[in-house]
């Protein structure tokens, strides 16, 4: 047993090496530029490779431009596809959104498993619909996590309060100490590199190309977007050009004038931990704890490892990767308040990556305005998921291919990235130079 998980954990290592050092898939479909397609994506995390899936099953060509694909916060991120949860005051449209994503996500993820994936990819996305516990530590976490779940029903979200030996009952590793547990059945999981993985294959055995390049920025003619000049020469040309890239969206060159992305990097360290044999299943479901106000989970995977995470923090280290020795004490020790056994677990990985964080902390996406009251033509952007960006990954591949369809769904405007434009985006589209 202890020898399969050993295999298990490290094969998903294995997977993981391969999104992060060469990019995931396989080699196929892996051009070196000066190329053009109906659609070109900059930047491959989650959201670039999943609007670039989409694209690609609604029949258009497509080029995903990345010179590090998989490496951004998707490869930190845990995965939990956790409308219910992340809920957070005033955010209500964000929260439509999300359980948009959510609604999605069974399709999606067997579109995925239905696709060619190539003969290098692994099997599935580990997408699981098992659910989620919500549990506090002391009096003042179950007061937290009570009031939360008035605002959670009040938005109609299902949330039923367990007695702990009810919560034992289902996950025994839980401490006899927790001071209350809730049931989530909404909030599910997904292997964020397993899903790169996958839609990488995919979009390689369709006819999908992969260009390992930045991209520097957006080539313009005849005032409009005609696709993405790359870093060090070349070019990819494309009816539509799609800003995925994050963090990075704002550097690009040749933006729409005026137009203001501001995005701030939100930091968070977070664990990857092998479960020794006598202790498996660890957990069932993933746990969501408040341990003295502060939140920590644990996300068990089938593979027999869990993910512990996340700190939050905006400090800004010199090292954009660097993990916070401070953030991955304080994960050990509340995830070990409410799972003693985490003690026992072997340490294999401890990662920080940088969310993309937006001043509402809702994504910055659609199209840009022009003053003239239309959009400019040939741009879509899609960046500034947050904490979410793998859930909401098959609602903003929905959006963008509704985008490129033109038949936008009026719900999702209020998410246009020009809202925080203050200078207005002059006419004729113009960026800083036009370049052919
Ligand atoms: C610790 C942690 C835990 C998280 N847990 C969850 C979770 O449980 N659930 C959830 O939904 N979300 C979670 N998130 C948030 C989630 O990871 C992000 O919202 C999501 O990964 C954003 O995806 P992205 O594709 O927009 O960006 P990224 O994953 O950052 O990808 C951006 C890509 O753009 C590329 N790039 C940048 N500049 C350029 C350029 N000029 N040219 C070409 N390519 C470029 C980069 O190489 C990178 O591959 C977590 C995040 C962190 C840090």
């Amino acid at each position: 047993m202890g020898t399969r998980a050993g295999r298990a954990a490290g094969a998903a290592n294995d997977a993981a090496a391969q999104v992060c050092d060469t990019g995931p898939g396989t080699a196929e479909g892996i051009i070196a530029g000066d190329t053009s397609a109906d659609v070109a994506v900059i930047g491959g995390g989650v959201i670039g490779h999943g609007i670039a899936f989409e694209a690609m099953r609604s029949g258009r060509s497509v080029v995903l431009i990345d010179d590090a694909p998989g490496s951004g916060a998707s490869w930190a991120a845990a995965g939990m596809l956790a409308p219910v949860s992340e809920l957070h005051y005033q955010e209500e449209q964000l929260l439509e959104l999300m359980l948009e994503a959510s609604r999605l996500w069974p399709g999606f993820a067997a579109a995925l498993d239905a696709g060619a994936a190539g003969a290098d990819s692994p099997a599935g996305t580990g997408y699981l619909t098992t659910p989620t516990l919500a549990v506090g530590a002391d009096a003042a976490d179950r007061r937290a996590l009570a009031d939360l779940r008035e605002v959670q029903q009040a938005c109609g979200l299902a949330v039923e309060p367990l007695t702990v030996r009810e919560a034992r009952t289902r996950e025994p590793l839980l401490s006899p100490g927790i001071s209350c547990a809730f049931d989530i059945p909404a909030d599910h999981q997904v292997d964020p590199r397993l899903l790169i993985t996958r839609l990488a294959g995919v979009l390689g055995a369709e006819g999908g190309s992969f260009v390992r390049r930045r991209a520097a920025g957006l080539l313009w003619q005849d005032g409009q977007v005609a696709g993405v000049r790359l870093a060090g020469g070349g070019s990819v040309r494309a009816a539509e050009t799609v800003v995925a890239n994050g963090l990075g969206a704002a550097a690009l060159e040749e933006l729409p004038a005026g137009l203001a992305l501001p995005l701030r990097p939100v930091y968070g360290d977070i664990l990857r931990l092998r479960v020794p044999p006598h202790l498996q299943p660890l957990l069932t479901a993933t746990v969501r704890g408040m341990v003295r106000g502060i939140p920590v989970y644990i996300v068990p995977r089938q593979d027999g490892t869990v993910v512990i995470g996340a700190t939050q923090r905006e400090d800004g280290p010199s090292d954009p990767h660097a993990v916070s020795a401070g953030g991955i004490y304080q994960l050990l020790r509340d995830a070990q308040q409410l799972v003693p056994a985490v003690a026992e677990l072997e340490l294999l990985e401890a990662t920080a990556r940088a969310r993309p964080g937006t001043p509402d902390n809702a994504p910055l996406l659609g199209r840009v305005a022009r003053a003239d009251g239309g959009d400019v033509p040939g741009l879509i952007i899609a960046t500034g998921f947050f904490r979410h960006g793998v859930l909401l990954t098959p609602a903003a591949a929905a959006v963008c291919r509704q985008l490129m369809d033109f038949t936008p769904d009026p719900r999702w405007g209020g998410f246009r990235p020009d809202r925080f434009s203050r200078i207005p985006v002059t006419s004729g589209d113009s960026p800083k130079k036009e370049a052919a």
